[in-house]
C-alpha cells in the first residue's frame, strides 16, 4: 500500500488492547484495515512492566525466586503471544530467540541486583524497557501476518531524552530529527513502523523510561516530529470519561475535551492519559483521539485547541490516590518575605512530585501534597531549609500527614463561572465528608480539594452527581452497561452459574470474562462463550488444570491483576472455592473487583481480616454480596439486611442452616440407620466430598460467625459439637464410609430415648450480637424446626418487630443450582447498583 494522498496517523496501543495474541491480531488486523500512512506505538503487553518492576524489587531485596518467577512468567506469556500472533516461521523463529535472549539476560538482571542489593533508577530502566521492545517486535509480526508491511524500529534509536531515569524528558529537537530520518522514508513506502513506548536514549547511551503510561507521550512526541494530523490512543475504555469508571459508576464518554482541559485531566492523576502526553502537542493543530479498541465504533474523545462544551464549566473529576498532606506552620511565618519561595526550592532540589500548593490567606501556613511514599524525604528536606526558623521558633515544624487524596475538579469554563467552589462544598457537606485542604488553580481550570482517602470515592461520587457529568452528552460509556463476571473455581456450583447466566435476557448483559483455578487463568475480555465453557467443564471434570486446557499458567493474584487491566466492566470476581481466598479477595477488591461469594472461609477468619476486607471494599466503592453461604439461594442475608435498613433490630438468629444434617438427622428420626443416610446423602451429592466435613459441624460453625458478624459479634469462632468420633477422623474417606455401621447402635438410642419425649434431633446454629453457637439438639418433634425434613434450610429471626413470634424462611438450603441461583441474584444485585 502507497502512501498516496492520505495524511499521516500515530496510532498508539495500550497494554490492555495488546494483552495477549489474540488481542494482538485485532489490533494487527485494524491496522492493516487502515488506509494511509500510519506509524504504530506499543506499550508492553498488559500487567507486564508491573511485573517487570515487582521482579526487579524482589531481586533487590533479594527474593531472588520471586524474580526468578517473574522471569519465567515474562517469558512464557511472550512466547504464547508470538506463536498465536506470527505465522511466518522465519519470523516466529526470530521472535522466539528474541524473546529467550530478553528473559535470560532480565534473569541475570536479576541475580546481579540481588548480589549488589541495590536497585539504581538506571537499572531499573534497564530491566523494564523489554516489556515495550518485545511487545513492538510481537506486534510487528502480526501486523505481517494481517498483510501489511511493517517494521520493529527501536525506539532508543529514535527518541532522546535527558538522564532522569525512571521519568525521563524527550528532547523535542533531536528526537524530531532522529524521527523524520528513521521513519519518514519507511513510512513512505507504505510500511508501518512499529516502535516500543515509554523509553528512550539518555545522554549516557542508556535506555531511560517516561515514567509510567509514557507510551502516550512516545506517541504524541512523534505525532509532532513527523507533523501527523491525527494522534490515536487505542484504550480499553470508551475515550476520555468524566471520572474514573472504576470510582464514579456514572462517569461518563466526554466528546470533546480542549488541550488544556485534557492536560490538568491527566496532571491530577486519570490513568488514561500520561500527564506529560499534551506538551508536544500543545499550540499545534494535531488533533489526539482516545478511543475504544473494543468499540471501535464509538468516536471517543477528541483533544482539540477548539473550545468545546460551554454548557459544561466542569468536564471532569481527576482523583491522586495515596497522597499526604505536608504543612510548614508558624505564627512567626505571617508576613515573612521568601517562605513559600524557599519551600519550593527545597522541594525542587529533591524533584518531588507535587501536585497542589495551598496557602491559608493569614499566611501562618504553607501546605502541599506529595505522594505518601515521598513524604519523609519532603518533611525532611524542608525542615533542613528552615533549620535557622525552626530553632528560633519562627516556624512551628514541618509535618506530613498521609493517607490523604487529592480531587481535582476540572473544566475550562470554570473560569467565567461563579460558585463552583461552593457548589462542590455542599456536595461533599450534605455527605457529611470533610475537606482537609483546597487550592484554586491559577488557571481557575481547576479546583482541587484533600480528603481522608477513605472519603474520596464518596466525593468523587458526590461532586461528579453535583455537576450533573453523567448528562454531558457522550452518552453512557458504552462499557459500562454490562457485568463481567470472574469466577474463582469451577467446580458444580460454578457451571450451575455459567448456565443460569447463559439463559438470562439479554439485557441484563452479564457475562463470564475469566475462570482461575490453582494453575492459572482463562480469560477473554469479550467474554467465554458457552461453548468454550462447557468444554472447560467438562475437561476440568476429567481433572484437568486450566493452565494445560488452553489457559495462561499464573498465579492468581497476577491473574486478576492483568484481567482488571483489561476492557472489564462493573467486574464481579464470584468466590465458589472453599479455600482459604481472604488476601486474593482483598487483591480483587483493590483491583476495581465487586465480590460475590458463596465461600465461606474468608468470611469466617479472624476479625481482622474480615474488617479488613469490608473497610478496604467500602473505601473503593465495591460491594461485597454473600447470599450464597448461608441457606444457598434463601433471602437470609437478605431479609436481615431489609429488617436491619428498616430499623429492626435483629436480636437472634437461630435455625438448621446444613441441607446435609437436616437430611441425616431427619432421615435418622423416622427411624432409619444412620450409615444408611450419610451414604444416601454422599450418592445424592448433598455432602461435600468427604461427609466429615459436614459432620464435624465446621460448616455450621462457619455460616453461624457470619450471621453473628452481621449483627456486630467480633468475638472468636465457636467450637462446634462434632458428629464424628476422634477414633475416625483420620481414617481414609473409603474406611470411613465402610466403617459408619459401628456408628448406628449408638444412634438408634439416642433417638429412641428423645423420641419417648416428643423430641428429634436437629443440628441448630444461634448466633446473637454477643455470642454463637453450633450444637445438636433435642428439639420438639413438632416444633418447625423438628417437622422439617429432606434438605429443608429453616431459619428464624427474632428482632423487636418479631418478638412473640419469630419471622421464619424456610426452603431448600444446598444443592449446585440454588446456591447458583443465590449468587446470580447477588451478582444482578450488584449490577443495579
Ligand atoms: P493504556 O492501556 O492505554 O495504557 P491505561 O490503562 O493507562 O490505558 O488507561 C485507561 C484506564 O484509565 C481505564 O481503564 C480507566 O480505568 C482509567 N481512567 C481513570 N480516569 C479515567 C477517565 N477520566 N477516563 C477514562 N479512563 C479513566
Ligand atoms: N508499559 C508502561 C506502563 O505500564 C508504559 C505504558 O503503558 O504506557 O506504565
Ligand atoms: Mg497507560
Amino acid at each position: 500500500m502507497k502512501a498516496g494522498k492520505h495524511a499521516l496517523e500515530v496510532w498508539k496501543f495500550g497494554g490492555a488492547s495488546l494483552a495477549d495474541g489474540e488481542a494482538i491480531k485485532r489490533a494487527a488486523v485494524r491496522i492493516a484495515a487502515h488506509k494511509g500512512p500510519l506509524v504504530v506505538v506499543a506499550s508492553a503487553l498488559g500487567g507486564i512492566t508491573d511485573l517487570l518492576l515487582d521482579a526487579a524489587t524482589n531481586a533487590a531485596a533479594g527474593r531472588l525466586v520471586a524474580a526468578e518467577q517473574a522471569a519465567q512468567a515474562f517469558r512464557s506469556r511472550h512466547q504464547a503471544a508470538a506463536k498465536a500472533a506470527a505465522r511466518d516461521r522465519r519470523a516466529l523463529r526470530a521472535l522466539l530467540a528474541e524473546i529467550d535472549r530478553s528473559s535470560t539476560e532480565f534473569q541475570e538482571l536479576c541475580r546481579a541486583v540481588g548480589v549488589l542489593r541495590h536497585l539504581e533508577p538506571r537499572t531499573r530502566d534497564a530491566m523494564v524497557c523489554r516489556g515495550e521492545k518485545l511487545s513492538a517486535a510481537v506486534l510487528a509480526a502480526a501486523i505481517t501476518t494481517a498483510r501489511r508491511r511493517a517494521k520493529f524500529v527501536d525506539a532508543w534509536d529514535v527518541v532522546r531524552t535527558d538522564h532522569v531515569h525512571g521519568g525521563a524528558t524527550p528532547l523535542i529537537p533531536d528526537t524530531t530529527s532522529l524521527a523524520r530520518r528513521l521513519l519518514k522514508p519507511t513510512v513512505a513506502r507504505g510500511t508501518v513502523p512499529v516502535v516500543p513506548g515509554f523509553i528512550g536514549q539518555a545522554p549516557d547511551g542508556s535506555v531511560a523510561t517516561l515514567g509510567r503510561g509514557g507510551s502516550d507521550l512516545t506517541a504524541t512526541l512523534l505525532g509532532r516530529a513527523l507533523g501527523a494530523k491525527r494522534v490515536v490512543l487505542w484504550k480499553d475504555v470508551s475515550g476520555i470519561l468524566t471520572a474514573d469508571p472504576r470510582l464514579v459508576p456514572d462517569a461518563r464518554l466526554i466528546p470533546e475535551l480542549h488541550h488544556q482541559e485534557a492536560a490538568e485531566v491527566a496532571h491530577y492523576g486519570a490513568k488514561v492519559l500520561h500527564p506529560r502526553a499534551l506538551i508536544p502537542i500543545a499550540g499545534t493543530r494535531i488533533a489526539l483521539h482516545v478511543r475504544s479498541f473494543i468499540h471501535p465504533d464509538v468516536p471517543g474523545t477528541e483533544v482539540t485547541a477548539r473550545h468545546v462544551l460551554p454548557g459544561f464549566p466542569v468536564k471532569a473529576l481527576a482523583l491522586l490516590p495515596a497522597q499526604a498532606v505536608v504543612t510548614v506552620a508558624g505564627k512567626g511565618m505571617v508576613g515573612v518575605h521568601g517562605i513559600a519561595a524557599r519551600t519550593f526550592t527545597a522541594v525542587d532540589a529533591e524533584r518531588l512530585s507535587v501536585s497542589t500548593i495551598f496557602q491559608g490567606s493569614s499566611e501562618s501556613s504553607i501546605g502541599f501534597t506529595v505522594p505518601e511514599s515521598e513524604a519523609d524525604r519532603a518533611v525532611a528536606s524542608v525542615s533542613r531549609v528552615f533549620r535557622q526558623e525552626i530553632e528560633t521558633g519562627l516556624i512551628d515544624g514541618v509535618t506530613a500527614r498521609k493517607g490523604m487524596a487529592v480531587i481535582a475538579v476540572v473544566g475550562e469554563g470554570m473560569a467565567g463561572t461563579p460558585g463552583i467552589a461552593a457548589r462542590v462544598f455542599s456536595a461533599l457537606e450534605a455527605g457529611g465528608l470533610n475537606v482537609v485542604a483546597i487550592a484554586q488553580g491559577s488557571s481557575e481550570r481547576n479546583i482541587s480539594f484533600v480528603v481522608v482517602a477513605d472519603d474520596a470515592p464518596e466525593a468523587a461520587r458526590r461532586v461528579h452527581a453535583a455537576f450533573q457529568l453523567s448528562k454531558i452528552g457522550g452518552g453512557r460509556a458504552r462499557a459500562l452497561r454490562r457485568t463481567d463476571v470472574v469466577l474463582l473455581g469451577f467446580g458444580r456450583v460454578g457451571r450451575a452459574l455459567a448456565d443460569q447466566i447463559a439463559a438470562l435476557e439479554d439485557d441484563r448483559q452479564v457475562r463470564i470474562v475469566g475462570l482461575l483455578d490453582r494453575s492459572g487463568y482463562v480469560f477473554d475480555a469479550r467474554g467465554l462463550s458457552r461453548r468454550r465453557l462447557l468444554h472447560l467443564a467438562r475437561e476440568k471434570d476429567g481433572g484437568g488444570l486450566l493452565a494445560d486446557l488452553g489457559g495462561t499458567r499464573a498465579n492468581a493474584a497476577t491473574a486478576l491483576h492483568l484481567m482488571a487491566s483489561h476492557a472489564v466492566s462493573r467486574p464481579v470476581v464470584v468466590d465458589v472455592t472453599s479455600e482459604e481466598t481472604s488476601d486474593l479477595l482483598l487483591t480483587a477488591v483493590r483491583s476495581g473487583f465487586h465480590l460475590v461469594l458463596a465461600n465461606k472461609k474468608p468470611l469466617a477468619t479472624s476479625w481482622e481480616a474480615y474488617a479488613r476486607l469490608f473497610h478496604s471494599a467500602q473505601g473503593s466503592g465495591r460491594h461485597v454480596r454473600f447470599e450464597a453461604t448461608v441457606g444457598a439461594g434463601l433471602p437470609i442475608i437478605d431479609t436481615f439486611n431489609k429488617l436491619d435498613e428498616t430499623g429492626d433490630r435483629v436480636r437472634r438468629i437461630e435455625g438448621c442452616v446444613s441441607g446435609t444434617l437436616m437430611f441425616v438427622l431427619s432421615e435418622v428420626s423416622a427411624g432409619r440407620p444412620f450409615s444408611a443416610a450419610v451414604r444416601e446423602a454422599v450418592a445424592r451429592g448433598y455432602a461435600e466430598p468427604d461427609p466429615r466435613d459436614d459432620l464435624s459441624g465446621m460448616d455450621v460453625a462457619r455460616k453461624g460467625l457470619i450471621l453473628a458478624r452481621m449483627m456486630g459479634y467480633r468475638g472468636p469462632g465457636v467450637q462446634p459439637d462434632d458428629l464424628v468420633p476422634a477414633r475416625m477422623k483420620s481414617l481414609p474417606l473409603a474406611q470411613f464410609l465402610e466403617r459408619l455401621d459401628e456408628l448406628d447402635e449408638e444412634w438408634r438410642t439416642r433417638t429412641k430415648a428423645e423420641a419417648r419425649r416428643g423430641r428429634v434431633w436437629r443440628y441448630v446454629v444461634s448466633a446473637t450480637p454477643r455470642t454463637v453457637s453450633a450444637r445438636l439438639v433435642a428439639v420438639p418433634a413438632s416444633s418447625p424446626m423438628g417437622s422439617a425434613a429432606g434438605t429443608r434450610n429453616i431459619i428464624s429471626f427474632s428482632s423487636d418487630r418479631y418478638r412473640q413470634e419469630p419471622l421464619v424462611i424456610s426452603g431448600p438450603g444446598a444443592g449446585p443450582s440454588v446456591t447458583a441461583a443465590g449468587i446470580l441474584n447477588d451478582i444482578c444485585d450488584v449490577a443495579l447498583r
